[in-house]
């Protein structure tokens, strides 16, 4: 991890609204020169998994979504470091430019120095949770009810009954594996299949434990308390490290991520801290001018219409949208004021329309 990460797009020295194609150029230049294999300088290999990451991110169009919102967290809270790099064409681009992993498979087993022997990290788990407008304007704090799997207690995660053990396969002797000898003719043929007695799992269980029926896994709702931070939108996802899915071979659990999808509301759209809200008006006010109450996510505002104002004229509440998730303040609420045109006319209201009509020159056939 790098404290103070720097911007993605000054790492690869490319503008913003970069094209794919500039983005990859500028990777390749700076990966040219950053190399280990050919640049022996000490923070050589700092800089390279740096811009690297800068690549991994802006080359993929979900991730440098996320990245435009919502900076550095919103892919460190979003993806793990195998995912920020995962998918990317680092292979070709190596592979053209004539470098190796330094021994390694791939890029993903160079940059995270992972042995093979390693146990591999629980699954990533996935909780979805929809909120309303307002729950995303104050925040929400609450305790969510996740399944997934959890090595048994009872049985240790050894899917043995607790006092009996797991014993050696009789059949493959404790290899997993089976070798049949065919011969044809002269020619002798060795195949080997896994056997089919443990499953290649090299060990059988014969009294199985009456917890996990013998799989040494069992199905857990866990209670885990969450905290969505106020000015959240779809998409917005809380990572919560640990979480997701035991390993019961060992290893370190999944995380889990808790998508955020906010309902759509009845009287407000919104549009990142924006809020719009059509308010209508009569069109003797929109003439005269008048003030009028307008919702706003929190309360009532007075918004002052001034005379002669058209139908569609937009008017900007400043801070009163939605608080910024990333930074201070609140955005906008833009009403945008639309004019009613009476209708079912009563007699007298129809007279002094034609009234007006005349006063104002207007035709009426
Ligand atoms: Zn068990
Ligand atoms: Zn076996």
């Amino acid at each position: 991890m790098y404290s103070n990460k720097k911007d993605y797009y000054e790492v690869l020295g490319v503008p913003r609204n970069a094209t794919q194609e500039e983005i990859k150029n500028a990777y390749r230049k700076l990966a040219l020169q950053y190399h280990p294999d050919r640049n022996k300088s000490p923070d050589a290999e700092e800089k390279f998994k740096e811009i690297s990451e800068a690549y991994a991110v802006l080359s993929d169009e979900e991730k440098r979504r996320q990245y435009d919102m919502f900076g550095h967290a919103g892919i460190d809270g979003r993806y793990t470091r195998e995912d920020i790099f995962r998918g990317v064409d680092f292979d070709e681009i190596f592979r053209d430019l004539g470098f190796s992993f330094g021994g390694f498979d791939s890029i993903f087993d160079w940059f995270f120095g992972r042995h093979e022997h390693e146990p591999e990290k629980g699954y990533d788990l996935r909780y979805d949770l929809e909120i309303s407008l307002e729950e995303a304007f104050k925040g929400v704090k609450t305790e969510i009810e996740i399944p997934r799997n959890e090595k048994c207690e009872v049985c240790k995660g050894t899917g043995a009954r607790p006092g009996t053990e797991p014993k050696i396969c009789p059949k493959c002797h404790g290899t997993g594996q089976i070798q049949y000898t065919r011969t044809s003719g002269f020619a002798r043929f060795v195949q080997i299949t896994t056997c089919d007695r443990c499953n290649g799992k090299k060990t059988i269980i014969e009294n199985p434990c009456k917890v996990c029926h013998g799989s040494g896994i069992v199905k857990r709702y866990r209670k885990i308390r969450i905290e969505v931070p106020p000015g959240v939108d779809t998409g917005y996802s809380l990572r919560l490290r640990g979480e997701g899915e035991v390993n019961i071979k060992g290893g370190k659990p999944g995380d889990l991520y808790v998508v955020i999808n906010v309902k759509p509301h009845k009287l407000f759209k919104r549009d990142g801290d924006d809020i719009f809200y059509d308010a209508y008006i009569g069109f003797t006010q929109a003439a005269l001018g008048s003030e009028i109450e307008v919702p706003t996510i929190d309360g009532i505002a007075r918004l002052k219409i001034p005379p002669g104002t058209q139908s569609g004229t937009v008017f900007r509440l400043k801070g009163k949208g939605m608080p910024r998730v990333r930074g201070f303040g609140r955005g906008d609420e833009l009403v945008r004021v639309i004019v009613r045109i009476p209708t079912n006319l009563t007699d007298r209201q129809r007279k002094l329309l034609l009234e007006l009509a005349k006063e104002l020159g207007e035709e009426i056939r």
